[in-house]
């Protein structure tokens, strides 16, 4: 009898946890893996600043989904099986320990993204997956005898019983093209998770300062999002920043990143109560310079500029702040209001929203509903998360679902 064969197109995140998860689950089967690059698992290498953010540590399946600005709804049913505590679980029972960061990002122990390549890469070989790089698949059809039928970069052609698609973003339309061949659609590519570009002399004179928590809202795609902000030579960064724009991916893109971003620098406070501060600064040191005095958590650079912003004088002393300059101050303080004139450069996206359409496939098995034996995990698909390790959880997630489902045929 011959041996069952399960393809996995793409030596990512999904692809290796699909194919592990498929070899160990179908002993009989011959699982290859094919990747087109020479190097496994590069995206891996290069996450987290070279650390890798795993996953998050949020262990509710229903709370893990509201990270997802894309695929919310879709990814309920698969993270009630497998969720960050089993991804916990799956890397531990191979060796690797995940350890927590304040903000809730998991991170080996090791804070090596190398160990995460070399856990999987080895789990792979001893589940007998066979690796394949340097392997492109440039087509596949299905011959009329039933299966499928790959063209390969090197010039061959193999057959197969299954197929899983776990090619990454399709950050152009050409990528997606295996999956659109086979009779799926695609979700139009757009950026997710970029930094906004703002030509503001003095914000810029600030590139390298961050603050703890501020309050960002883009009212024309009415979003929202707190967290922290970093200055950049360009404009702003940080995680507040990133998750604005995945929230925003599609109405930022068609306004072609031209809009208002307001900035709210001391979100814990209100007018009442920033007006009573400035007015007990007035009272308590009437002869100190107001371009000395910031307000916490504000840094000393910071604040000198919002003031100056707001158009007050550099000698100004707190006795002489009248009526009209406490308003402009309060404003410049709660509602800083910057021109956003473009996103950050293309290296920098980490995720491309758009993908397979989601109702074309089953969130049970990721099996496609348009093509029998043909299945998809990870960032192929129009499901994209914020930062902090929703998007490798994703890939975890779809590929174990995936490969489970190959193993047993379902
Ligand atoms: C700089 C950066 C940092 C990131 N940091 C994090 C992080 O810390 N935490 C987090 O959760 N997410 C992070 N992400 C996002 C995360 O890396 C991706 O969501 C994740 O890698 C998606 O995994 P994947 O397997 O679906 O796709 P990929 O990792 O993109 O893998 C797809 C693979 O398929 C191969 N391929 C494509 N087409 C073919 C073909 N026709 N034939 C054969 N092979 C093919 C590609 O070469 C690639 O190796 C980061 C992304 C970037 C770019």
């Amino acid at each position: 009898m011959t041996k069952r064969r399960i393809v996995v197109v793409g030596g990512g995140a999904a692809g290796f946890f699909a194919a592990i998860t498929c070899a160990e689950n179908a002993p009989g089967a011959e699982v290859l893996l094919l990747e087109r690059t020479p190097n496994f698992l590069a995206k891996v290498k290069i996450s987290g600043g070279g650390r890798c953010n795993v996953t998050h540590a949020c262990f509710n399946a229903r709370e893990f989904t509201t990270r997802y600005p894309r695929g919310e709804r879709a990814l309920i049913s698969p993270f009630q099986q497998f969720q960050a505590s089993d991804t916990v679980a799956w890397f531990a029972a191979r060796g690797v320990e995940l350890k927590t960061e304040a903000d809730g990002r998991m991170f080996p122990t090791t804070d090596d993204s190398s160990t995460i390549i070399d856990c999987l890469v080895s789990a792979a070989l001893q589940a007998g997956v066979k690796l394949h790089a340097h392997c492109g698949v440039e087509a596949i059809t299905r011959p009329v005898a039933g299966g499928f039928e790959l063209t390969l970069s090197t010039g061959k052609t193999l057959t197969a019983d299954r197929v899983l698609l776990a090619t990454g973003g399709c950050r152009t339309a050409a990528l997606g093209q295996l999956a659109v061949a086979l009779g799926h659609t695609l979700e139009p590519p757009v950026p997710s998770l970029f930094t906004f570009q703002i030509a503001v002399p003095w914000l810029r004179a600030l590139a390298g300062v961050s603050v703890e928590e501020v309050e960002l809202a883009a009212p024309t795609a009415k979003l929202r999002e707190r967290g922290p902000l970093l200055v950049t030579h360009w404009g702003l960064s940080g995680p507040a920043v990133l998750r604005l724009s995945a929230w925003g991916a599609r109405d930022l893109h068609a306004c072609d990143y031209q809009f208002p971003l307001l900035v709210n620098w001391l979100p814990a406070w209100n007018e009442e109560t920033l007006a009573a501060e400035l007015q007990r600064r007035r009272l308590a040191h009437p002869a100190k310079l107001v371009t000395n005095a910031p307000i916490a958590p504000l840094s000393a650079r910071l604040w000198e500029q919002l003031v100056a912003a707001a158009g007050l004088a550099p000698d100004l002393r707190w006795t002489a702040l009248g009526r009209a300059g406490q308003h402009q101050l309060l404003r410049k303080l709660l509602r800083t209001e910057f021109p956003v004139t473009g996103k950050s450069l293309n290296k920098d996206e980490f995720v491309t929203c758009g993908g397979v359409r989601l109702n074309e496939l089953n969130f049970k098995t990721m099996a496609s509903k348009v093509c029998h034996g043909l299945y998809f995990a990870g960032e192929v698909l129009d499901v994209d998360g914020i930062t902090g390790g929703f998007n490798f959880q994703a890939a975890w997630t779809t590929g174990w679902l995936a490969g489970r489902a190959m193993a047993t045929g379902s």
